[in-house]
C-alpha cells in the first residue's frame, strides 16, 4: 500500500497537469521541418532535445536519442521558435466604440480580462510579448508577475507600466466632459516638461515597469488627438531616454507623424511604434541610427471593417483610413532600405489571439517569409534585449517552441492555426 501511494500521486498529477510532468522530463521534439532563424534556413528531419525547460541541442532525426526520453512527434509539422509580439496591450477589453470604456470597469475586471487575453495570446503561439501600455497604471506589472510565478498562463512579458504622455495627449483617457476628473491611476505617466518626464519615468520604472512607452504624437484611437501632430519636444523625449538609460533600459515611442518620428529617433528611442506617416527622411534616419520600426500593418483592415459595422466614432475611422495605407507604403520602403523591423500588432485594438494575422501582410508589403518570421522571433528578441534567452532554437535558450502543420513558410496564413505550443519546456497545446 505504502509503495502504491507515490505511484497514485503521479497518476493524479499526470491527469491534472500533464504539462507539469512533461517539464520535469527530458523531451525530444521530432521536427519534419525546423526553422533556423539564426541562419535563415529550413532543415528537414531534425530533433530538438529539451532538458529542464531549455533547449539542450539539435540533431538529425537519424541520430540516436538518449534512452528513456519522452518523444513528441511533430514530423508532419514545421517547428519554429515561439513567436514574439512587440506591441501588445493585454490589459482590459478590446477596443469598441465606447471611448471611456476603461472608466466603467474596475481594476480587477481589467486584470481578469488580461488573464484571458494572455492565455489567448500564448495559445496562438506567441510565447513572449512586449506589452506597450495600459490605461490603469501597473496592472500589466501584476499580470507579468502572475504569469512568471505560475498563477496564470500566458506569454513572457516585458511591460511599460503606464503611458508617458502630455496632458490631453495620446496616452490620456479622453472624451469625458471638461469638469469630470479622471482618476489618478489613469494619469500616472502625464508629464509636460523635461523635468516632469524624468520624474514620471523614475516613478514608472521604480513601480516595476521594464521599459518606457512614450507617446510622441497624437493617436488614431485617442479622440481629439491628431496622429500627425507632435506632442513632446525632442528635448522632452531625450529626457525620457536618458532617465531610462540610468535604469539600463530603453524607450519605445508611439509616433505617427514624420516630424514626431524624427524627433524621437534623434532623441535616441530604441523603437518607433506605428511609424504610419514616415517619410524618406524618417526612414533614412532610422536606418542611420539603428532605430527599430514596429509597424502594425494589419489591424487597420480590422478597425475599418469592424469599426464601420459597429459604428465607431467617425473621427477614429477617418484617422485609421488616413494612416493605414500610408503606413504600408512606408513599411515597404523601410524594408527595402534595410531598417531594422520587429513584429508588433497592437493587439487589443483587435481580439487577442489573432496576432499572427499580420505575418502574411508583411510578405505582401515587401518581406520574404523568412524575414517576416525572423521579425517575429530573433529580431523581436533583439529589440527587447532578450536574444540570449528567446527568439531562436539554439542550445541554452528557453524551450519556447511552436509548430504549424505542413510547410508553414509556403503560406504564412497557416500561422492562424498554431497546432503546438511549448513555453519553457511546458506543453500548452498539442495537435
Ligand atoms: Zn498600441
Amino acid at each position: 500500500m505504502s509503495r502504491l501511494i507515490p505511484r497514485l500521486w503521479l497518476w493524479v498529477i499526470a491527469a491534472v497537469a500533464p504539462s507539469l510532468v512533461a517539464a520535469q522530463d527530458r523531451i525530444a521534439l521530432r521536427a519534419g521541418r525546423l526553422v533556423d532563424v539564426d541562419r535563415g534556413e529550413i532543415r528537414r528531419d531534425q530533433v530538438v532535445l529539451i532538458r529542464s525547460g531549455k533547449i539542450e541541442g539539435i540533431q538529425a532525426a537519424s541520430a540516436r536519442l538518449p534512452t528513456g526520453i519522452q518523444v513528441i512527434d511533430l514530423s508532419r509539422y514545421t517547428v519554429l521558435p515561439g513567436l514574439i509580439d512587440c506591441h501588445s496591450h493585454l490589459i482590459g477589453e478590446v477596443a469598441t466604440a465606447a471611448v471611456l470604456q476603461p472608466l466603467e470597469r474596475s481594476e480587477a475586471q481589467e486584470a481578469f480580462s488580461g488573464v484571458r487575453n494572455a492565455r489567448a495570446t500564448l495559445l496562438a503561439g506567441f510565447t513572449t510579448v512586449r506589452d506597450v501600455g495600459t490605461y490603469r497604471a501597473f496592472v500589466d506589472v501584476a499580470l507579468r508577475d502572475a504569469i512568471k510565478n505560475g498563477t496564470v498562463i500566458g506569454p513572457r512579458m516585458i511591460v511599460a507600466g503606464a503611458y508617458v504622455t502630455v496632458s490631453t495627449g495620446a496616452g490620456e483617457l479622453v472624451g469625458a466632459a471638461p469638469d469630470v476628473t479622471i482618476p489618478a491611476s489613469f494619469r500616472f505617466g502625464v508629464a509636460n516638461s523635461a523635468d516632469q518626464v524624468r520624474e514620471r519615468v523614475r516613478a514608472i520604472l521604480n513601480g516595476g515597469a521594464d521599459f518606457i512607452k512614450i507617446l510622441a504624437t497624437g493617436a488614431v484611437f485617442t479622440r481629439g488627438t491628431k496622429p500627425g501632430v507632435s506632442e513632446f519636444t525632442e528635448e522632452q523625449i531625450r529626457a525620457a531616454v536618458e532617465q531610462a538609460a540610468e535604469y539600463g533600459t530603453f524607450v519605445a515611442a508611439h509616433a505617427h507623424g514624420a516630424k514626431g518620428i524624427n524627433r524621437a529617433v534623434r532623441a535616441g528611442v530604441r523603437s518607433i511604434e506605428h511609424g504610419s506617416l514616415m517619410d524618406d527622411e524618417a526612414i533614412a534616419l532610422m536606418k542611420q541610427r539603428g532605430t527599430w520600426l514596429v509597424a502594425d500593418i494589419w489591424n487597420g483592415d480590422y478597425t475599418d471593417s469592424v469599426g464601420r459595422a459597429e459604428r465607431w466614432p467617425e473621427d477614429i475611422l477617418r484617422k485609421n483610413a488616413e494612416t493605414t495605407e500610408a503606413q504600408r507604403v512606408g513599411f515597404r520602403k523601410a524594408v527595402a532600405a534595410g531598417v531594422k523591423i520587429a513584429y508588433g500588432t497592437d493587439s487589443g485594438i483587435y481580439p487577442h489571439g489573432l496576432n499572427a494575422m499580420q505575418l502574411p501582410y508583411m510578405v505582401k508589403y515587401g518581406m520574404t517569409p523568412m524575414q517576416a518570421v525572423r521579425s517575429a522571433t530573433l529580431s523581436a528578441a533583439q529589440l527587447m534585449e532578450l536574444q540570449d534567452s528567446v527568439g531562436s532554437l539554439a542550445p541554452g535558450k528557453y524551450a519556447d517552441i511552436i509548430a504549424v502543420e505542413g510547410d508553414a513558410l509556403a503560406d504564412l496564413r497557416s500561422f492562424r492555426k498554431v497546432a503546438f505550443v511549448m513555453k519553457g519546456g511546458v506543453v500548452y497545446q498539442r495537435p
